[in-house]
């Protein structure tokens, strides 16, 4: 599905289309941390998908089809206004929000790791990237969230627990870069992730962001 197409789907009129660049922020949760037997970071680790690799809950194809993947459930910033380089954002630059799954390929990842090579086509491909549409930002920044698979709770999470916060990712990004309308940024995953296939029934929820929807890998 072309961005533009996919905004239509993804994006009301109060937000800004998808810019087409997609940040992605990796051991944010020292649960999850832990269960990848990584080190907590000093920074954020950074990485990104291509747009190619965005997808909606209920349908659009996928790569590398007979894999078993990882789920990572994640909350996902869209910006709202451009934010030039080297200056200071606030969570007052965040646009909306939604929930998305950052699919990986574990396998692939943990041996590209092992050689010391980019990881980019164990995160990168397409469909890799699953998105609610966006919501509007609540209120309050403490936002819970959760997936279950096949009716199995795997995932929970609340924004409290990141060790980087929305607006320390916010300022970090914007060290090496200006932030754009539409940019989005998957902000990190807490434990329980696992298996993860083609056919799969999965469901997100979150109160805070008055998500309660189900898609299907
Ligand atoms: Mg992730």
């Amino acid at each position: 599905m072309q961005l533009d197409e996919l905004s239509q789907r993804l994006v009301s009129s109060s937000f800004p289309k998808l810019s087409g660049n997609v940040y992605c922020i990796g051991r944010n949760y020292s649960e999850h941390i832990k269960e990848l037997k990584n080190e907590i970071p000093s920074e954020p680790v950074v990485f990104l998908k291509a747009p190619s690799s965005l997808r909606l809950l209920t349908e659009g194809g996928i790569a590398c089809q007979g894999e078993s993947f990882h789920h990572e459930i994640e909350i996902v910033l869209l910006v709202g206004k451009h934010c030039k380089m080297g200056t200071k954002a606030s969570e007052a630059n965040i646009g909306g929000m939604t929930l998305g799954l950052d699919l990986t390929r574990r396998e692939l990842q943990n041996e590209l790791k092992a050689k010391g090579l980019p990881w980019t086509l164990a995160k990168s491909f397409q469909g890799s990237a699953i998105l609610h549409p966006i919501q509007a930002k609540p209120e309050a920044l403490a936002i819970d969230f959760s997936l279950s698979v096949n009716g199995e709770l795997r995932q929970r999470g609340n924004s409290q627990d990141m060790i980087f916060n929305f607006e320390a990712i916010l300022n970090f990004l914007l060290k090496y870069q200006d932030l754009h309308p539409g940019d989005l940024i998957f902000t990190g995953t807490p434990s329980g992730v696992a298996g993860f296939k083609e056919g799969d029934r999965f469901h997100m929820h979150s109160a805070a962001l008055k998500i309660d929807a189900s898609g299907v890998l």
